[in-house]
């Protein structure tokens, strides 16, 4: 068994056998210069992974907000402290992909329990939405980039009753005190990143010209009608004055009171652009009610083991979970890691099987998974032995599947569901941005918080709370926006993503922890819509099988599939050779599915000594904060 910080490997790129500790300096120096060319579309933002110690560590996706994370833990707060804190110092530096108008997944586990668990802030569907509020007159959506940018598309926000709720059961800060940092940042300015400055050139800023709502976020993010410009000061004072607002009344200011009265109006906005149809159609429905009604969920993650480690994940409402735990064992019977017999990392009959599965995992997700709140999700079956076993030898080695279908997992569930009909042939997912933060915190005691926040896309809906300064999220479109439900017809269709009031849209983010035994070794996660699960899906064989240090299992190239039967992605970095015979397996691999996947911050934790290992992806800006605890003496 091999695993990153358990066992010492020579890897093929390296030629070197080296300890953990020489392998994560060796890391750090090739990192500029992954041995196989590693120049992604986002290199230019590219930061190093740090070495680690027995303190605290705090990685994310942007510097500043790691610095916040880490002057919490410096303080004396623990790891849950830290990540509310660092969420929103994000909401300040990185406001295009998190904030308090939207919702995430935060994953805890807590040393003194030995008990991971998750506050689910997922948005949710106000209570007069329906199954078909997407649908114009003439019964098709509207176009994506019309309803996403609607009022329609926002979900009631949950970041901040989810920031309530865990400083109160495992903080020891009031949200006033985690605030401060984030109130100083935006009543004092912060330097706009480069990220920042692209962002505000994107045309998901250009929507509806003369109202106020979107121009509120125009007024901030294009001052004086001009994109930002890096290492600009940003000042945001009606975003101050919000999280000021916060810091006195707690959440209930939020959900209750004159910024509910203004989320409330200003998501009532139609699209004027889209004609009169779009006018009345595409106006949110959320009501002062929907706000107040508002509540978090405490759930216990999905899990199974993977070559000896357990692999806790993301339940319901997420499909990413589950969906990166099928892929691992549908996967592990095939012999990754094993250069000799051509599945070494980059080889192509690694890439290959670890394609088939995903696209057989996503088969089963457009099916099977939704809020299960909501509607029963075969959890149990998706996950059990004999039904990945019947799954899995639909992988052959030798070629791409023609055409891949979902599998009915039920007759291996426990879960009351509807009875067998014939699976009618579906609709691949198109969702999913590029937006989205994930950030992983652990504290000197062993608790780790492991952050996926999003607003959905960048920018969200577009529409900024005029006089709030934070935008409004745009996470509704992660719905089907077409009911899929046919229950009564010929076909089966569960209709397990459909709108419905109150529920909350089928997420792929996934906030990941492995576990040797009783103790945490890893803990990751990324954003990137439904390219999140192959994200995290590469970064977890990276360290499990190709025992790849924390850094290099996160820069490394990735590829991705994000539906049964559509092309994959990749990025650049991968040897020709091995493009090339994926190739001729039959899988589309072309330079117009070029792009970069995700941004994954890890924290890995040799075990058994406990020294911790933080790594920001340098596909974004990155930011990687050790602190030095009593146990790294003079080292
Ligand atoms: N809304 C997406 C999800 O929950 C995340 C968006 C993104 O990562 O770009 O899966």
């Amino acid at each position: 068994m091999k695993f990153v910080l358990t066992v010492t490997r020579n890897t093929h790129h390296m030629g070197l056998r080296r300890g953990p500790l020489q392998r994560c300096i060796l890391g750090l120096i090739v990192m500029g210069g992954w041995s196989m060319p590693m120049p992604s579309p986002g290199a230019e933002y590219g930061s190093p992974g740090v070495p680690g110690g027995f303190g605290g560590v705090v990685t994310t996706s942007e510097p500043t907000a790691a610095r916040v994370g880490a002057a919490l833990l410096r303080d004396g707060g623990n790891a849950i402290d830290a990540a509310v804190a660092v969420a929103f110092a994000l909401n300040v530096t990185e406001p295009q992909s998190s904030g308090i108008g939207g919702g995430g997944f935060m994953m805890i586990y807590l040393a003194g329990e030995g008990r991971t668990i998750i506050v689910d802030s997922r948005e949710r569907a106000p209570a007069g939405a329906d199954p078909n509020m997407f649908l114009g007159a003439d019964g098709a959506p509207f176009p994506f980039p019309l309803r996403s940018t609607s009022g329609l598309a926002v979900g009631v926000p949950g970041m901040l009753r989810g920031a309530e709720l865990a400083l109160s059961r495992w903080g020891t800060r009031t949200l006033a005190e985690v605030l401060q940092p984030a109130i100083r940042m935006a009543a004092r300015g912060i330097r706009v990143s480069r990220r920042l400055a692209d962002a505000s050139a994107s045309p998901r800023l250009d929507n509806e010209p003369g109202d106020p709502v979107y121009d509120a976020a125009r007024a901030v993010f294009r001052p004086g009608g001009e994109p930002l410009r890096e290492h600009d000061p940003l000042i945001q004072p009606d975003l101050a004055t919000t999280f000021r607002l916060l810091a006195g009344r707690g959440a209930d200011a939020f959900y209750r009171g004159a910024i509910a009265d203004a989320i409330v109006a200003a998501q009532q906005r139609g699209r004027r652009d889209a004609g009169s149809d779009g006018q009345a159609r595409l106006r949110g429905r959320m009501t002062h009610q929907d706000l107040r009604n508002y509540q978090p969920v405490i759930r216990n993650p999905v899990s199974a083991s993977y070559r000896g480690y357990a692999v806790l994940s993301m339940p319901p409402p997420s499909s990413g979970g589950l969906t990166v735990i099928q892929v691992l064992k549908l996967i592990e019977r095939f012999p990754l890691g094993d250069e000799d017999a051509g599945y070494g990392f980059g080889q192509a009959r690694t890439l290959h099987v670890i394609l088939e599965a995903l696209r057989l995992a996503f088969a089963d997700r457009a099916l099977w998974m939704g809020d299960e709140d909501f509607v029963a999700v075969p959890k149990t079956g998706l996950l059990h032995e004999a039904y990945i076993a019947e799954r899995s030898v639909l992988i052959d080695p030798g070629r791409r599947a023609d055409r891949v279908s979902p599998g009915d997992p039920r007759p291996y569930d426990v879960a009351g569901l509807p009875s067998a009909r014939a699976l009618a042939g579906l609709r691949e997912a198109g969702e999913g941005g590029i937006n989205t933060t994930h950030f992983t915190v652990m504290d000197a005691a062993g608790n780790i918080v492991c952050f996926t926040n999003t607003i959905e896309s960048q920018w969200g809906s577009g529409q900024m709370v005029p006089g709030y300064g934070f935008l409004l999220n745009n996470e509704l479109t992660d719905f089907n926006a077409k009911p899929r439900a046919n229950l009564g017809a010929g076909g089966f269709d569960p209709g397990a993503n459909d709108v419905a009031p109150n529920k909350r849209p089928r997420s792929s983010m996934a906030p990941t922890i492995i576990f040797q035994g009783e103790a945490p070794v890893a803990a990751f996660g990324s954003p990137g819509g439904s390219t999140i699960i192959s994200s995290v899906l590469n970064v977890a064989v990276n360290l499990i099988d190709h025992g790849l240090p924390v850094g290099e299992a996160v820069d490394a190239p990735r590829l991705a599939q994000t539906s049964a039967n559509g092309r994959p992605f990749f990025e650049p970095g991968f040897e020709a050779a091995a493009i090339h015979s994926l190739q001729q397996l039959g899988h589309d691999l072309q330079d117009d599915r070029l792009r970069s996947i995700g941004s994954v911050q890890a924290v890995v934790i040799e075990q058994p000594a406990g020294r911790r290992y933080g790594a920001a992806d340098r596909r974004r800006t990155g930011g990687v904060q050790s602190l030095r605890a009593h146990r790294d003496g003079g080292g």
